[in-house]
């Protein structure tokens, strides 16, 4: 990405817009994986001192961590542990005592130290054949480099530690990076890396925060304390902008909000169509924060409740009923309305953080989702136990992710059964007809979704993971970003696959991935008959909108059309003539930059 263009001494940089929403504002560049460490010889003379140095700065760190965690807001308490765990390890033998051990007995500085000490320590979770506890090395890097910030004489200021609202500039933001940010503080963010599917940006539209991804190089672009605007909706960032590209921001931020007002208004009605072809729009959830979100955009339930950050926001892997409380409480919340749990799925992009350095496995083939869950039962096991115990205080649907086959759905079945088992004979209540569901997100099982169809009671299409499969694009990579294309024909032909093979078996067929949330898909997805979508709560008012202002019967058609392209591009044309017809006004507004109703991409489409 990034073209760059210039006048008048602001520049546009061009990304890939992550989150919606227009923010002015100063920069704040945080740079945790830009430490540089360099040997230093210590000699016997100076090695006390040099102790002291060290010793203060873990000090230091400890202090920052400890007013981080007091300016924690309320609200975000429960996700204080991944800072509790950083004061602990600070004062780790693997990490404390050792770095001094490396000072006093090879005569280094500290700074060596610690990085001698962060190899070891990588050596040693390497060999951890458990992958949940082996990800927790990024909790490790990030606490050393906080340490060897400190030491390289920097502010020390962590991305909790903000005095005044900034816009976050930095090379890349993990997932347990974004879940630390306060929308008060942080207006916006922009990163070099990254792209709009990848756990990141879907985070970021979760808490409102409007970001812009995949800028290449914006960290050497920007200085702290530069003025940016931060486009999310066109993707764009404005450095130093002169008096006219303010005015026409303020004017398209403008737009956005009311745009946004005008959307909610509805948001409560039925996702109709005009002739009476009704969906149910549903809520994707990942933090406890959002349910009044959820409920305030006019969610029909949430279709999928992603469990990864329960996982993230614990030291130690959370307990049964650390799990059942959260699930229960979604569950009591969101009634009458079912909520549908998805199954851990960590691996793939969930653990990259800004400090991970020559990762050579390739995560998003690896062992990532309900493979790790049947690898380690124990932890399945008090998943699906809470899961089911959540059943008896409302409408819960499970959902198990990155299935590939048959197999996998009968060895989840003997786990379900064990569980029901377990728990009858404990005499806890749930509900012995819980629904249970699959992910379609690999390509074999879309060639075998008549098979998979007999096995379970609804089909989930996870598009974010589809593409990335099918396509072969990493989703979080920001070079192959632009090839995400829901449009490919052989994506919309496992998508028709996937519902068609579902109705054939009396089963309904649902989307969560970002493609749900994108209006401009909807009568696509519409005229194959989709029973459900399911998306970021912040999207469905618009996409009921959509909803309510197509005929299913021009979406049959459109979707038959769109079906006979042979190339995306043709796709697109046959999209965008029927767009244009039934959205004249939307249309022109996309064109001018001021709605999200199609996003940019109906305007690059055609531009
Ligand atoms: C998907 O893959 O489309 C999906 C909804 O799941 P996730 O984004 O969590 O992988
Ligand atoms: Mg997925």
């Amino acid at each position: 990405m990034n073209d760059a263009r210039e006048r008048n001494g602001s520049r546009i940089l061009r990304g890939i817009g992550a989150s919606p929403g227009v923010a002015f504002g100063r920069a704040h560049l945080v740079g945790l994986d830009k430490v540089k460490v360099l040997r230093k010889r210590i000699s016997e003379s100076e090695l006390s001192a040099e102790i002291e140095r060290f010793r203060k700065a873990v000090f230091q760190a400890e202090d920052e961590i400890n007013r981080l965690l007091a300016e924690i807001p309320e609200e975000l308490r429960e996700h204080s542990g991944i800072l509790q765990s950083h004061l602990l390890m600070l004062k780790d033998k693997m990490v404390y005592d050792r770095a001094q051990e490396f000072i006093t007995g090879r005569g280094v500085n500290s700074e060596w130290a610690l990085s001698m000490v962060l190899e070891h320590v990588r050596g040693l979770f390497e060999q951890i054949k458990e992958q949940y506890i082996r990800e927790r090395i990024k909790d490790v890097e990030y606490v050393i480099c906080r340490v060897l910030r400190i030491l390289a004489g920097e502010s020390g200021e962590g991305l909790f530690d903000l005095k005044e609202p900034v816009i976050l500039v930095a090379h890349e933001l993990s997932p347990a990076d974004t879940i630390q940010l306060s929308p008060d503080k942080v207006l916006a963010f922009v990163t070099d890396v990254g792209s709009r599917t990848s756990h990141t940006a879907i985070l970021a539209r979760s808490l409102g925060i409007p970001a812009v991804v995949g800028l290449e190089d914006i960290t050497s672009t920007v200085l702290s304390g530069e003025n940016l605007i931060v486009d999310g909706i066109a993707g764009e960032v404005i450095i130093n902008p002169d008096a006219e590209y303010q005015e026409s921001y303020r004017e398209k931020q403008d737009g956005y909000l009311k745009y946004r007002l005008e959307v909610i208004h509805n948001s409560h009605l039925p996702a109709e169509t005009r002739d009476g072809f009704r969906v149910k729009i549903k809520a994707n959830m990942e933090l406890l924060e959002e349910i009044p979100t959820v409920i305030s955009n006019g969610a029909d339930g949430v279709g999928l409740l992603r469990t990864e950050y329960l996982y993230l926001a614990h030291r130690e892997l959370p307990s049964e009923e650390v799990l059942y409380n959260a699930y229960r409480e979604v569950v009591e919340r969101i009634r009458p309305y079912p909520v549908t749990i998805r199954t851990l799925d960590i691996g793939g992009d969930k653990f990259i953080s800004s400090v991970s350095l020559n990762e050579e496995i390739n995560p998003a083939l690896g062992l990532r989702a309900i493979r790790l869950s049947l690898r380690e039962p124990g932890l399945f096991c008090a998943q699906l136990r809470a899961i089911i115990r959540a059943s008896a205080h409302g409408n819960v649907r499970v959902l198990f992710p990155l299935i590939s086959g048959k197999r996998e759905i009968l060895q989840v079945k003997e786990y379900m059964n064990k569980v029901f088992s377990e728990l009858q004979a404990e005499g806890i209540p749930f509900d012995r007809d819980i629904k249970v569901g699959i992910m379609m997100e690999v390509p074999t099982a879309i060639m075998v979704a008549d098979i998979l169809a007999q096995e379970v009671d609804f089909f989930s299409l996870g598009t974010n993971d589809l593409i990335q499969y099918s396509l072969a694009i990493d989703r979080v990579n920001e070079f192959v970003a632009h090839l995400y294309e829901p449009l490919d024909p052989g994506v919309l032909r496992m998508i028709k696959r996937t519902v068609d093979a579902a109705h054939d078996a009396g089963i309904n067929a649902a989307l969560c991935g970002e493609m749900a949330g994108e209006p401009m898909y909807v009568p696509i997805l519409l005229g194959m008959g989709i029973d459900e979508l399911s998306m970021n709560a912040l999207d469905i008012p618009r996409v009921k909108r959509t909803v309510r202002m197509v005929r299913y019967e021009d979406c049959v058609r459109l979707t038959n059309r769109v079906m006979e392209a042979s190339t995306s591009a043709e796709a697109r044309e046959a999209l965008v003539s029927y767009l244009r017809s039934a959205f004249p006004r939307e249309f022109d507004s996309a064109m001018g930059g001021h709605s999200d109703m199609a996003g940019m991409e109906v305007s690059r489409s055609i531009s």
